[in-house]
């Protein structure tokens, strides 16, 4: 048997899925967890994360937030700023100004 450092693991929903590291992340729930449209599915998981921990699952509310903050959530990097700048200037929105 072609054992490996992989450890099959079973997440709460009872996915099974095989980590070899210790990474608790099911692989199953993440997909799920990703949005199919919308501006969330144009960035990195992390960069995601970031706004979802701030609160921010829309446009809308991002569009309460100015640029800088929006950027400086951990996890958020340029290159998910300018995507989500594109996707606020495609539905006629904007970052708040600073003030
Ligand atoms: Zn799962």
């Amino acid at each position: 048997m072609a054992d490996s450092d992989q450890n099959l693991r079973i997440c709460p929903k009872g996915h099974r899925y095989y980590k070899s590291t210790d990474c608790p992340t099911c692989p199953v729930c993440e997909a799920a967890k990703k949005p199919q449209a919308g501006f969330l599915s144009l960035i990195s998981a992390p960069a995601r994360r970031a706004l979802e921990n701030n609160g921010i699952h829309t446009l809308k509310d991002l569009a309460v937030k100015t640029e800088k903050e929006v950027l400086s959530y951990h996890g958020m990097g340029p290159n998910a700023m300018s995507k989500l700048k594109t996707a606020m200037e495609e539905a006629g929105m904007a970052f708040a100004s600073e003030s």
